[in-house]
């Protein structure tokens, strides 16, 4: 055998028993590239609008609407193909396609959040401190907060009214529009603050919101600057101080979804975690058709914040939708559940080289990788997690690799190296099969994070692909 020929019998070996290293997007030709920079035109519409889960609720019930969604009647007998939607509160929705076998052979589920993390409103937020009007926030989800200091920030929310009306509220998007901002101490005088820990150096309770500073009129009354704050919101709103009691109202970032790079390869924005799922699901539940078993996409509230509370994935509602369905289709809840898949459709922690040290990146997923296969997420010794069975991760993986989805597997940094969760736990504990599939992200949890166009796309074939397999 000569030198040659041995080098090819290793390339050949190579090709048919290791893992392909080269990077996903260089798998993809031309022709998908350019429709995953389409589907990203689209998707940074949806990121610019719907920066608040009651914002994507809305925007996901109108394009239902548009493409012959109609809202579900329990009771009401459907037909394979007929697609139905239920609203949970303004604040998380279910989008359901009715399949062939209806929900006899159980469910295909596909569930992402759309709250995203964020500085919400106190209750009793409005204040005035040496002539200036501030906000009092509590922030809302895992955020590391110098990073919400000296940004435009823009007010989304509701505000609602003893009467049972609800005033919206949408301030600092718009051109012309006022912005707010958390103000930061100047470096010069910050030798104390910038010899803290970076825990210690802003603290929750710095976070106090810039809202005004001129004074209603030159009369000698107290809290001028708070009165004329209040004063336009009246106007403006027709509120008072104490309606800010019923309110849900959150600050986020007022800046715009933007492409990253000379190359135009990537999307920067606030809200990718878990928008940049959330879409893919709403896209793939539109584009379905009729599938063999009933389909249902979930856009959940409260994944930022553990999941618990009326609108969250530890709540019934999910669950008793499933149960409508079994009882019109006269089986078993418990049936249906046993049988039932699910894609947990949630972002993953994209290797950073500037951090290397937090990853370990045999077990990483990169961006332009493709969608990430999550097996477990959780910390520690797989903690707080539920894993999904090798059978089930054999099976999304055969469902991708005949269709030409680009995927990887991804682990959540390394081992011991901190961790989190997302929603699949509480659906696996409803006996159903569950894993973890999403977008690599940049900077997650920051106000501004970036990801790649090939990834969101992938993410949609992927949870498209689930969705129409046998
Ligand atoms: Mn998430
Ligand atoms: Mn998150």
């Amino acid at each position: 055998m000569s030198k040659k020929d041995e080098k090819n019998e290793a390339k050949e070996l190579k090709e048919k028993l290791l893992i392909k290293k080269e990077s996903g997007v260089k798998r993809a030709d031309a022709q998908e590239i350019a429709k995953a920079d389409e589907f990203c035109e689209d998707y940074k519409e949806f990121l610019d609008r719907a920066k608040t889960e009651r914002e994507a609720v809305a925007y996901a019930i109108k394009i239902a609407k548009k493409n012959g969604f109609t809202e579900y009647s329990c009771g009401e007998r459907y037909k394979a193909g007929d697609k139905v939607f239920v609203n949970n509160r303004n604040k998380a929705v279910m989008l359901a396609v009715i399949g062939k076998k209806g929900v006899k052979r159980g469910v295909r589920l596909g569930i992402a959040h759309i709250d995203s993390p964020r500085l919400d409103l106190k209750p009793n937020p409005l204040y005035e401190a040496n002539d200036m009007a501030l906000f009092k926030t509590h922030y809302y989800g895992g955020i590391k907060k110098y990073q919400w200091t000296a940004i435009p920030l823009a007010l989304h929310g509701v505000v609602a009214l003893k009467d049972g009306s609800t005033v919206t509220v949408n301030i600092g998007e718009k051109p012309g529009e006022p912005c707010f901002c958390v103000t930061d101490l100047l470096p010069h005088l910050a030798a104390e603050q910038m010899s803290k820990t970076m825990v210690k150096g802003f603290t929750g309770e710095d976070l106090n919101i810039l809202v005004g500073s001129r004074p209603f009129n030159n009369d000698s009354e107290s809290e001028q600057v708070k009165l004329n704050v209040l004063a336009i919101l009246n106007e403006k709103y027709g509120i008072t101080e104490s309606d800010f009691l019923s309110a849900d109202l959150e600050m986020v970032p007022a800046f715009k979804a933007v492409d990253i790079g000379f190359d135009k390869s990537m999307i920067g924005s606030y809200g990718h975690d878990d928008r940049v799922c959330a879409y893919p699901a709403l896209m793939a539940a539109i584009d379905v058709k009729t599938p063999e078993q009933t389909v249902i996409t979930v856009l959940t509230d409260k994944e930022e914040i553990g999941s618990d509370g009326n609108t969250g994935m530890k709540s019934l509602y999910m669950y008793d939708f499933i149960a409508d369905l079994a009882e019109t289709d006269g089986v078993e809840l418990r049936h249906v559940l046993a049988q039932s898949t699910c894609l947990s459709a949630d972002v993953n922690a994209a290797y950073d080289p500037t951090y290397a040290s937090a990853y370990e990146a045999n077990n990483s997923c990169f961006i332009n990788n493709g969608t990430v296969i999550t097996k477990y997420t959780g910390s520690g010794g797989k903690s707080g997690t539920s894993e999904a069975t090798a059978e089930y991760m054999a099976h999304i993986r055969s469902i991708f690799d005949e269709a030409g989805v680009i995927w990887q597997s991804g682990e959540l940094g390394k081992v011991d190296g901190g961790g989190g969760g997302t929603i699949a736990k509480y659906v696996a504990n409803l006996n159903v099969d569950v894993v973890d599939l999403g977008v690599p992200v940049l900077s997650m949890h920051a106000p501004f994070e970036v990801v790649s166009k090939l990834d969101v796309y992938m993410t949609y074939r992927g949870i498209l692909e689930f969705y129409r397999a046998k």
